[in-house]
């Protein structure tokens, strides 16, 4: 038999990949890397910036000095004599405008662009990512990770390297000037200030410590909240409303009390670093002003100091919330690129496939175990064992729990059996391109149809990408729906609404068939397919899957057993084996399992007709 080989398989792992929750500077290299040139640009600009913030105070003394000459002696022009540095203060205060504007352009530029990059991969990433995976998380933090820390890491990106840089410089110049200009005020300024610095420091980091209480207060709330709106119509249908809203209120009280208590920290700090700072101007001016009067220092190098002094108190503070800003920009880097790095145990595609003219659609399961790997230590399937015959139709009944979805999800690939192997054509599915095998084999229809909330075309084009609108009906009419999406008035281009809330059951089943139909899939699954339904759109669905089912491999999930007595084989689940299996006539006549199942329905009265 010629396969065609696609991409040679990568070997299956069956251990749970882990990486530990390190920041991977390697693929923050790889990210930064496109954008180095521009970023060695805003380098420049920003270093620039802060070189002219250096000149300023200077410049300003100058000023200061001149004006103190004219209130002492009133002669020559005041005009011509300040124009000079006048001028000169505009020119930088122009330049220190532009090359702020120049740096801050560049970084949005490169933040932006690394903020889509990193989206983008990380995605790309998580999409590929196994089943099991996402049985394990929860998709409100995955979705986080793609949003709210990307965005934190981008802003901590763009902090770092513009008023960090700029911090940095501006304390080092200002600190030459400074001790230039005077150098004991300068060691009186550097005995207190790294006093005030660590005060505020320790306040500051109390003050993060509740500013994370009260996100996570807020995530909770939010939580909350999403999952009374996210559930409407439950919440509605047992009346929970108030209920409801009490939790939320009651979170949001929470919320209240904790912002309030920060807000308080913030008020006594943002009180205590004024008198500080204000403080710190009177010192100064008290010293320095004694140093002035005893001749050792003129008004106008005492300007100059007090407003340089203040430049470098003003750049520690914003360097120290920076620190924070960093701790945070890293952490959330590292949530971002913690998925980014993972590899999945069952890639997306590669392997062979089997051309389509020799596909004859004919399952094994040989001697199967299974446990889903978040549950290891229970076992779903025990050497499990079942044939599906090319284009026969069978019937898998059994317990609810008795793990006839997982066989399902088996055939998929969603997972890969702990012992044993499933076959396609005699064929290890392992072997065989999963994506070849979902895409244009393995038709599934469950339980619950999930639709996108876009439009009926989109959702049944879903199946097959490429698929023409003459394609899209022929489904559509195979699958019994092609009638009621004509009686919408905006036919095929109605929108579904979420998760097709605007449809019924019926419907929403009816599309997806027609949507697991496009692919024309040689193995058809259906998984309780018409369990959800009331009598009457069974009906109609059941018309529809009969039609599905000739000249196909069919896998009939049922525990309704009036819809599998026209399978030409019956298995009975339990206790994650087969049981035993038949025809109905046979398992009836044997007076098992199936008997006992058969007489229990019965005695369940006729299907009951639920009205809508
Ligand atoms: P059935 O379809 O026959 O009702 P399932 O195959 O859905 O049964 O489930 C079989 C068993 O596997 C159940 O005990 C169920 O709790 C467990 N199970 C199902 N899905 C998962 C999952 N994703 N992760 C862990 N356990 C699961
Ligand atoms: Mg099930």
């Amino acid at each position: 038999v010629a396969l065609c080989k696609a991409e040679e398989a990568p070997p299956a792992c069956s251990a749970p990949c882990v990486v530990e929750s390190r920041f991977n500077w390697k693929l923050f290299w790889h990210f930064l890397r496109p954008h180095l040139l521009l970023l060695g640009a805003a380098i420049v600009l920003a270093l620039g910036a802060a070189l002219v913030n250096v000149q300023i105070p200077l410049l300003l003394g100058q000023l200061v000095e001149i004006v103190a000459k004219y209130t002492r002696e009133h002669m020559g022009s005041f005009m011509s004599e300040s124009r000079r540095v006048s001028t000169h203060l505009l020119l930088l205060y122009g330049i220190q405008g532009l090359l702020t504007f120049g740096y801050l352009v560049l970084l949005s530029h490169i933040g932006e662009r690394m903020a889509v990059d990193m989206r983008k991969a990380l995605f790309n990433n998580l999409l590929r990512q196994d089943i099991a995976f996402f049985d394990a998380k929860k998709t409100g933090q995955l979705v986080s990770r793609l949003t709210t820390d990307v965005q934190e890491f981008k802003s901590s990106f763009k902090l770092v390297i513009s008023q960090g840089l700029r911090s940095c410089t501006q304390v080092a110049g200002c600190l030459v000037s400074l001790s230039m200009l005077s150098p004991r005020l300068t060691l009186l300024l550097a005995i207190t200030t790294p006093i005030l610095m660590g005060v505020g420091t320790l306040m500051g980091s109390s003050l993060r410590r509740l500013s994370r209480q009260c996100q996570e207060q807020i995530a909770r709330a939010t939580g909350v909240a999403d999952e009374a709106l996210g559930n409407v119509r439950t919440v509605r249908a047992f009346a929970m409303e108030q209920r409801e809203e009490e939790r939320y209120g009651a979170e949001l009280e929470d919320c209240r009390c904790k912002a309030e208590e920060l807000g308080r920290g913030i008020a006594a700090f943002q009180g205590l670093s004024n008198i500080a700072f204000n403080c710190m101007v009177l010192g100064t001016l008290f010293i320095g002003g004694s140093l002035v009067a005893g001749q050792q220092l003129t008004g106008g190098d005492l300007m100059s100091f007090l407003v340089a002094s203040q430049t470098v108190q003003r750049s520690m503070a914003s360097l120290s919330v920076l620190f924070g800003q960093v701790v945070r920009g890293l952490s959330a880097g590292a949530r971002v690129f913690e998925y980014m790095a993972l590899s999945p145990c069952i890639p997306l595609s590669g392997g062979s496939c089997i051309p389509s003219t020799q596909l004859r659609g004919a399952v094994t399961f040989e001697n199967v175990s299974f446990s889903y790997p978040c549950r290891p230590g229970f076992e779903v399937l025990t050497d499990f064992t079942l044939t599906l015959p090319p284009g026969k139709i069978v019937a898998l009944v059994g317990q609810s729990g008795g793990g006839k979805t997982t066989v399902a999800s088996l055939l998929e690939r969603f997972y890969d059996p702990t012992a044993g192997v499933v076959t396609l054509d005699g064929y290890d599915l392992r072997t065989l391109d999963p994506s070849w095998l979902r895409g244009q084999v393995v038709g599934f229809i469950s339980q619950e149809p999930v639709l996108f909330g876009t439009t009926i075309m989109e959702n049944i084009r879903f199946g097959k990408v490429d698929a023409s609108d003459e394609e899209v009906y022929a489904a559509a009419r195979e699958a019994n729906a092609h009638e009621f999406i004509s009686s919408f008035p905006e036919g095929y281009n109605t929108i579904v609404g979420e998760r097709g809330a605007t449809l019924s059951g019926g419907q929403k089943q009816r599309l997806a068939i027609a949507r697991a139909l496009i692919k024309q899939p040689t193995v058809l699954i259906l998984d309780e397919a018409t369990s959800a339904l009331d009598a009457e759109s069974e009906q109609v669905v059941q018309e529809a899957l009969d039609r599905a089912s000739a000249g196909r491999t069919v896998l009939v999930i049922a525990h309704r057993l009036s819809t599998v007595r026209a399978a030409h084989h019956i298995i009975v689940m339990a206790k994650g084996q087969v049981w035993e299996a038949g025809t109905h006539e046979e398992l009836v006549k044997k007076g098992g399992l199936y008997a006992e199942l058969i007489r229990r329905q019965a005695l369940d009265a006729p299907p009951t007709a639920t009205a809508h």
